[in-house]
Order: C-alpha cells, then structure tokens, then sequence
C-alpha cells in the first residue's frame, strides 16, 4: 500500500487513512474484494453499480494529497512532519494535529515554507513560542511553520536577534553584556516574533517600545522588507501585524548600558513574583491572562481614578464576579488569579472556550462591559460553546 500510494513513511499512511475516513463515507466506493462483491449481492444488489463519479474524486484528493506532500517534502525535507499533535507546541497543552508542521531555523528555509504552501494552496500557521495561544481540538487543516530562527549579534547596546529566539534567553545573554532595558519582561515566555506580534509587556512597559526596526517576510514568502518600529504601530497588546500579516524574521532592540548586578537584581525579583502569583505552565499549563484589560477610558462604576490614567486590570472584574476556581471540564480558573485559565488536567479546546464564555458572561451582566480574549485562538471553533456545569 504504501509503494502503490508513493508514500515514504508510516506517518504518512496515517494521514491518508485519516483524510479517507473523514472525507469519504463507508459505502460510497466500490467493494473490490470478492467478500465485498459477495456481501453487496447477498444484500439484495442485483448488480454492483459502481459509482464511478465517487471514485473519481477519491482518487482525484489522494491525488492531490500526494502532491501538496511531495511539493512540500521536495522544498521543506525530511524535517518536514505530518499529523503534528500541536499540545506539545502550546504552553496550555492544548490542540489537535496539524496536517503539516515545519520548525525554520533560517530566514531562507521559512520564506521556502510559505512560497511552497501558497502553490500548493495550503492554509499557513506561523507559530512561536506557543504561550499566547488555543488550538482547536481538531488541530489545523494546513502548515504550521514554527519560528525557530536563533541567531544573536550585538552591536554596541543594540542587539539583532532572530524573530524564533525564546526572550527569557535574550533577557539572560543582555543581562550577561550588562544591557539593561529587558529586565521588566523576565518570566514572559514565549519567543520574541510572538512578543512583538502582541506587543507583549507587564508593569506598563512593553518590547514594541525597545524596537528599532524589524525584517519581516510577506505572507506569500515572496519579499522580505526592513521597517521602523513606527511601521508597525505597537500599542497595548496590539501591532499592525494582526491586521495586516506579515512573519517577523528578526528585530534590531535598543538596550542601554546598565549596572550589572542591579540587571540580575531586577530580573530575579521579576521572575520571584511570577513564582509566588502566577502559574508554572510547565507544570499548570496555560497560556496566561486570558482577557485584555479595559480600555483606557473605561472607569469602574463608583471608582476614584479619572478615566485614562489607568486601565482597569480584566481580573479585578473576574475576582468581583466570583470567577477564581470556576471549571469547566480540565479548564479551570486559577485559584490566585481570576484573568488566568489553567488546564488542570486533559482540559480541551471546547473547555476553555465554555468556561471563557462563562467568565464573559458574568462580567457583561454585572459591569456591562465586554472582555476582549487576549490569547489567540486557532482553527475551527466547537459548535457549541456553551458552558456545561
Ligand atoms: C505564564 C504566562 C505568563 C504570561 N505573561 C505575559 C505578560 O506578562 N505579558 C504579556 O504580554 N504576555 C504574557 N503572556 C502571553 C505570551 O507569553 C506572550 O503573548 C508571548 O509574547 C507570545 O509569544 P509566543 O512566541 O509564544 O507566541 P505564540 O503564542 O506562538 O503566537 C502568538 C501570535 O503571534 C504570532 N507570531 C508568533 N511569532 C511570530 C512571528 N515571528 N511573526 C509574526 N507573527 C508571529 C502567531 O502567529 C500568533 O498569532 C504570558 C503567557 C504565559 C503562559
């Protein structure tokens, strides 16, 4: 079976088993066995009438799922990988499969993985560090394309680092040159493309604000362009790029020089803080908080402060809504943090998007206000995502 379908690996079986049982009804092609032929007349069939159109498109999708996979394998190589379970590429553990998964460590191997799913009309998903991330249970219908490009070079208090580069690394080797500037991010996880993406930051400070300029890629793989920080309009949680994609190859950041052992200081002291109020997603998997804080001019009914001299934190409503320790499922709602989701075992997709749900809900009827999902949400939704308890 497979020399007659072409296919190189077990692995690959599988993901045509899988597209044939899902795509093709049992009894739609015809039995070619002399059992098979046996049962049909023994139902009552006077005659097996193939119905050659179904055939047809059978061997038309094999077809053509032979053929994004040899384009693929052709361009991308044997680290190409199928059927990707994408939990073990979240921090919330969370996620089907991917039909196709490649890690680019180069700027020429990502720009070949979207240039060769655009021919072949494949869905593209650029994945970081996975921390800011749900994944359906279905998985992905497409390539993910993992981020994983590394490379570090200073150039005075300036650094030029590579968009797959995991920031609490980039925070130690700046900390170990004596640049200061990071420090406030220690304990984000997650890689510094995704960090920009979302302009990801905490104690009001965040990267898009170190940012000289960026090289990203056009979504096709086509172009690779250098832009300025102000190109890409980074503002809370926010930049141009959710808008209008383009995939982050590196960054140039602007640090300044710094006292050594106040730099250790501080990022030690960050990272304490998260120890004692946030969950360890290697061990309480989750993908942080869950919601964006209010808009600037939102102001708590009865509260002193005057609209937009702070935003009012998502998890100050969640806590006066009752949410710390709701559960749905595996999903439940940190105990010492009412923003943040954990999966606290075998927790789905459709779990957190039923307990979210619920947490949106109790917020809208008590404060009128709607939360927005900070964490990002990828491939189908469930149908219904009402919550169950
Ligand atoms: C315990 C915990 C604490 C957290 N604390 C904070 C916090 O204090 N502040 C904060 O802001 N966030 C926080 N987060 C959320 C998350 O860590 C950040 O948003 C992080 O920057 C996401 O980076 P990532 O590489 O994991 O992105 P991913 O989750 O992989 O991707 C997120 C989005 O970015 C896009 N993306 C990723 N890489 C690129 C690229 N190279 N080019 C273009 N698009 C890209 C993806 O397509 C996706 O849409 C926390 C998460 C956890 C689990």
């Amino acid at each position: 079976m497979i020399s007659s379908l072409g296919m190189g690996s077990p692995g690959l079986l599988g993901t045509c088993r899988w597209r044939r049982a899902t795509t093709i009804a049992p009894g739609d092609a015809p039995s070619t066995t002399a059992r098979g032929r046996r049962a049909a007349r023994g139902a009552g069939r006077a005659r097996v009438d193939p119905p050659r159109a179904m055939g047809e498109r059978r061997r038309a999708m094999l077809q053509s799922t032979r053929s994004v996979e040899e384009r693929l394998r052709r361009a991308l190589g044997d680290r190409l990988r199928a059927r990707e379970p994408l939990h073990h590429h979240t921090t919330f553990r969370i996620g089907g499969p991917a039909d196709w998964f490649f890690a680019a460590t180069t700027a020429d191997e990502l720009t070949r993985a979207l240039r060769t799913a655009r021919e072949a009309g494949l869905p593209v998903f650029l994945l970081g560090g996975g921390s800011n991330l749900l994944v359906s249970d279905a998985g992905f219908r497409g390539l993910v394309v993992r981020n994983a490009i590394e490379t570090l070079e200073f150039d005075g208090a300036a650094v030029h680092v590579g968009a797959g580069h995991d920031l609490l690394e980039l925070i130690y080797r700046c900390r170990d040159r004596g640049l200061a500037g990071l420090e406030f991010a220690a304990g984000i996880p997650g890689s510094v493309g995704g960090a920009l993406y979302g302009n990801a930051g905490c104690y009001g400070r965040d990267i898009g604000s170190l940012t000289i300029e960026c090289t990203h890629a056009t979504p096709d793989g086509a172009a690779v362009e250098t832009r300025p920080a102000s190109w890409y309009r980074f503002a809370y949680r926010d930049s141009r790029l959710k808008r209008e994609p383009r995939v982050l190859l590196s960054a140039l950041l602007q640090l300044a020089r710094g006292d050594p052992a106040a730099i250790r200081a501080e990022i030690e002291e960050k990272l304490e803080i998260r120890r004692v109020k946030h969950p360890q997603w290697r061990i309480e998997p989750t993908a942080g908080s869950y919601f964006k804080n209010l808009p600037p001019d939102w102001q708590m009914p009865g509260a002193k402060h005057s609209p937009g001299t702070r935003r009012v934190a998502a998890g100050q409503l969640l806590d006066e809504c009752g949410c710390r320790g709701l559960r749905v499922g595996g999903a439940m709602v940190y105990e010492k943090h009412a923003n943040i989701i954990v999966n606290v075992g075998h927790a789905t997709a459709a779990d957190v998007l039923a307990l979210a749900a619920e947490m949106k809900r109790r917020v809208r009827e008590r404060f009128g206000v709607e939360l927005e999902e900070e964490v990002m949400y990828l491939g189908e939704r469930p149908g219904d995502e009402r919550p169950r308890a």
